[in-house]
């Protein structure tokens, strides 16, 4: 099929590249020149694991291409995703400007039919806007040409996300036309052979769907994070509850670990979304908006922990951060709970040298030149001099360090562990204050 990709992010491209890879043409349009250069060059914008083996296969291969152009872009696909960004308005609803302008955009260049999919994450009744838009383009041309609108949210992990959308656990179709529901299940059968994981429905039940499923997700860990304050106060361990009730088939493993607060360019700005869609109807979602104001809270934790051992006033100390980006195997730094923290431990006072694998670039570029924080190119070197490890992101390079080099490269043998990735009682032996989240009996 021939397919166009509008916005070529984590989501956009991933979704062009893994269609190309089943034998789609797929050309992935984008407004930001540079990174079609840097796609055009056969580099990656972002970190992403697999996805540039899968790019150059395909460009190689004549069925994945990049334009900054327009009009070509509309031409070339039956199928045109819109995959662009939908970031929080000033209230926190969703900005759908990106979205409409790919809408308008479609509508105004259109030659013959087009099923247009919404990718995006977009609050309920966003299927109608876009329908609107294209109408409104056509008439504006006089034009009465047939299309049809379908939302498709994606459900990719960052990290994991070409794995994600070639295995999917399920795609989400919501369709009020046959036709289009028929191009969907055609383009996606390669992904769901030999076990059907499509589930249609109407647009409006789709697009909430999306919604619903990432507030779930942020709430079970609002909900450990929460349940690890406690745990401290009245001395219990939060990672043998979490092995306790995740045994449970009802609860699950699965997004339970108590950590530094939960970031990323989803969780925080679909929580705040869903909270003001509903607040617009006049319904109040009291358990999301607790679930928010528990992870601003919880990006606190550590700083709070660092303070409770060292004191308020950090003039003079030098602490070492592990991980910047929001979680790993991205270099995504969006909402990142690293940027809190480093930004207030610089506050305090201190002096912050920081090491992750894939994001210091990223965070270089959100940072931009703060004082008294360095970056540095290997995780030991971070170590030198510093008061304490503050442990953010759960890289896998930092899961079995070598503990006696880090007590060795510390002024001082303390631990803050943000992701609870070293067990206590072996931290003790080796001689290393750890400080875990919630770890109330075992530390
Ligand atoms: P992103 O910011 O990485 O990429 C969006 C891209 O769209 C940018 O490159 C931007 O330049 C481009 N763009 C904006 N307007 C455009 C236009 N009119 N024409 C062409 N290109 C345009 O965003 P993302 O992380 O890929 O997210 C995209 C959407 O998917 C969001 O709604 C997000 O909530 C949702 N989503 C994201 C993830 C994720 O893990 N990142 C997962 C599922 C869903």
């Amino acid at each position: 099929m021939k397919v166009t990709a509008i916005g070529t992010g984590y989501v956009g491209l991933v979704t062009g590249a893994c269609l190309a890879e089943m034998g789609n043409h797929v050309l992935c349009l984008d407004v930001n020149a540079e990174k079609i250069r840097i796609l055009n060059e056969g580099e990656i914008p972002i970190h992403e694991p697999g996805l540039q083996e899968i790019v150059q296969r395909n460009v190689a291969a004549g069925r994945l291409q990049f334009t900054t152009d327009i009009d070509r872009a509309v031409n070339h696909g039956t199928i045109m995703f819109i995959g662009v960004g939908t970031p929080p308005d000033e209230d926190g609803s969703a900005d759908l400007q990106y979205v409409l302008a790919a809408a308008r955009s479609i509508g105004a260049r259109m030659t013959d039919y087009k099923v247009i999919v919404d990718k995006s994450t977009v609050p309920v009744g966003t299927a109608d806007k876009v329908r609107a838009a294209v109408a409104d383009e056509l008439t504006k041309r006089g034009s009465t040409l047939a299309f049809a609108v379908v939302s498709n949210p994606e459900f990719l992990k960052e990290g994991a996300a070409v794995e994600d959308f070639m295995k999917p656990d399920r795609i989400i179709i919501g369709s009020d036309d046959e036709q289009a529901t028929l191009f969907m299940r055609a383009l996606y059968s390669p992904f769901t052979r030999n076990n059907d994981r499509m589930v249609v429905m109407d647009l409006r039940s789709a697009e909430f769907t999306k919604y619903a499923a990432n507030a779930m997700l942020a709430t079970r860990i609002s909900f450990m994070n929460e349940l690890a304050l406690l745990a401290e106060k009245v001395g219990a361990d939060i990672e043998l509850v979490r092995r306790g009730i995740g045994s449970d088939p009802r609860i699950g493993y699965s997004f339970l670990y108590a950590g530094a607060g939960y970031g990323g360019s989803c969780f925080p700005k679909d929580v705040k979304a869903l909270v003001q869609a509903a607040q617009a109807e006049g319904v109040s979602l009291r358990v999301l908006a607790a679930v928010e104001q528990a992870n601003e809270r919880q990006k606190m934790v550590l700083v709070d922990k660092v303070v409770a051992r060292f004191g308020a006033d950090l003039s003079g100390r030098h602490f070492a951060i592990w991980g910047l980006a929001f979680k790993p195997n991205t270099d995504d730094m969006r909402e990142a709970p690293a940027l809190v923290i480093v930004q207030e431990l610089i506050r305090l006072g201190a002096t912050v040298a920081a090491y992750d694998p894939v994001a210091m670039p990223e965070a270089k570029r959100v940072l931009g030149d703060l004082r008294s924080f360095s970056f540095c190119e290997r995780a030991e070197q971070a170590l030198e001099g510093a008061d304490a490890l503050v442990l953010v992101t759960e890289w896998k390079e930092f899961k079995s360090p070598d503990f006696d080099a880090i007590k060795a490269a510390l002024k001082q043998p303390v631990v803050f562990d943000g992701r609870n990735q070293y067990e206590p009682s072996l931290m003790k032996v080796l001689g290393l204050e750890h400080h875990g989240i919630g770890r109330g009996s075992a530390q």
